[in-house]
């Protein structure tokens, strides 16, 4: 049975593989050809990359039973949480151009102490730090980088607050492309540096922040021949938005009230509402839940322009949550139409709020960088502000694993943060090492 579905998916995408997806302006709607190796068109808007839905109409069930049955295949197309999805990620690559690890098939948790601590929430934790490399960037990696080998790239490139440098170093040598780098100097955590040297990258610090990074890497794409794999690259994109779909089926396609995500330069933001909005086209969900983007207080410009009427704002940031440390967010645009299409929220917590609510999601012990739990603070403020109501359903998304930062787990357990309390530290000990002096430890643990 799930053989001859899968099977009977196999005819369906040779059926389909001659489409004709395009790059589309989303300001001006003008096209180019998906070969037109450019960031934004000629008016300066974003580009998306957009598929002809139709040739889906009134075949969601078949649809939905072919990504559910891959599944259980034993391909590397089928068993990628991204490509599983291919259809309507990117048609035009055939199975034997993926460069896939089986990136996404992230779990989906129901986490107790961080549920008791949102007053009984009942939310689930999408955890984006069981990627391959350790975030969701790989997502969307498979994808650029699939599209980059396809069109010969003879460099590629990342400004990168950490991970992307990990994901893009990572997905390079599967490719066999050089790749080059461009981290912050001193605002990079530590695990995200090792994986980008450990894996052969060219890695560049530069004296300056993420913002200087990324204008640097756009600045010198065209001199250098660089093919640049940031979020402004739409193929990214198109690999994120399996976060949603995977989500969504998981749930049996029951759609949650709410999406909840940290945003930084607001791939994932825009991603999921093309996701959404392809969905919704397609009939594959008939209600479009609402999302949640949440940012770090001193790297707000995004939240700012929300309660400013979308006045674009950009500001010099500054927060311990390092993957989201960015003033000026390249998919602005594209974020701002995911926000209207969802009838979202944008908003903002403290370094604070976040140090604390990740020592609440870790206590469950799966545990996530400050980054990712943006989102669980982010919901604890929702629900506070009674925005999110306690009887409705959300999926919140953890972006990055609990390793990729070890220096501000052990600094908030320590109690030795700069300018932030540990209100839950769970303190190391240091004893003799004597029956008495263990005996008494433990007691004061209990
Ligand atoms: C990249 C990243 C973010 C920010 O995502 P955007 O799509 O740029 O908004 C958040 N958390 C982690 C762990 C990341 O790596
Ligand atoms: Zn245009």
């Amino acid at each position: 049975m799930l053989v001859r579905s899968v099977l009977e998916g196999r005819e369906l995408l040779k059926r389909n593989m001659n489409s004709n997806s395009q790059l589309q302006c989303i300001a001006c709607q003008h096209e180019y050809s998906l070969d037109d190796q450019r960031l934004n068109c000629d008016c300066g808007g974003l580009l998306d990359v957009v598929h002809d839905l139709s040739i889906w109409s009134g075949r969601v069930a078949e649809l939905k039973e072919l990504f559910r049955a891959r599944r259980n295949s034993d391909t590397p197309a089928d068993r990628s949480g991204i490509w599983r999805f291919r259809e309507l990620v990117l048609p035009e690559l055939r199975e034997d151009e993926l460069l896939t690890r089986c990136e996404g098939n992230t779990r989906h948790y129901r986490f107790a102490k961080t549920s008791d601590w949102l007053g009984g929430f009942d939310v689930i934790f999408k955890h984006e730090g069981e990627n391959p490399t350790g975030s969701f960037k790989d997502r969307g990696m498979t994808v650029a980088m699939s599209w980059a080998k396809r069109q010969k790239a003879k460099y590629v490139v990342c400004a990168s607050t950490g991970n992307t440098a990990a994901a893009v170093a990572s997905y390079a040598s599967l490719a066999d492309i050089p790749a080059i780098i461009l981290i912050s100097e001193g605002n990079t955590a530590l695990g995200k540096v090792a994986q980008s040297l450990a894996y052969g990258a060219l890695t560049v610090k530069i004296r300056g922040d993420f913002d200087t990074a990324l204008k640097l890497v756009l600045e010198s794409r065209e001199q250098l021949g660089l093919t640049v794999l940031n979020s402004v690259n739409p193929f990214r994109l198109e690999g994120q938005k399996t976060i949603i779909w995977e989500a969504l089926d998981f749930l049996n396609w029951e759609v949650p009230d709410w999406i909840v995500v940290p945003g930084g330069n607001l791939g994932n933001t825009s991603a999921f509402g093309k996701a959404l909005m392809e969905a919704k086209e397609i009939g594959l969900i008939s209600k479009v839940p609402r999302l949640a983007v949440i940012q770090a207080a001193g790297a707000a410009p995004f939240a700012q322009g929300f309660a400013a009427g979308w006045q674009h704002e950009i500001v010099t940031a500054d927060t311990i949550a390092t993957a989201i440390r960015i003033g000026n967010p390249v998919n602005w645009d594209k974020a701002v139409r995911s926000i209207k299409f969802t009838n979202g929220v944008v908003t903002s917590v403290t370094d604070q709020e976040i140090m604390d609510a990740k020592a609440i999601v870790d206590s469950d012990g799966v545990g996530a960088e400050p980054a990712s739990c943006a989102s669980a603070a982010g919901l604890k403020k929702l629900l506070t502000t009674g925005l999110i109501k306690p009887e409705e359903r959300a999926v919140a998304i953890l972006t990055g694993h609990l390793l990729k930062d070890p220096a501000a787990t052990v600094g908030y357990h320590s109690g030795t943060l700069d300018k932030l309390e540990s209100p839950l530290a769970n303190q190391p000990v240091v004893i003799d090492p004597t029956l008495e002096a263990l005996a008494l430890a433990l007691a004061k643990k209990s």
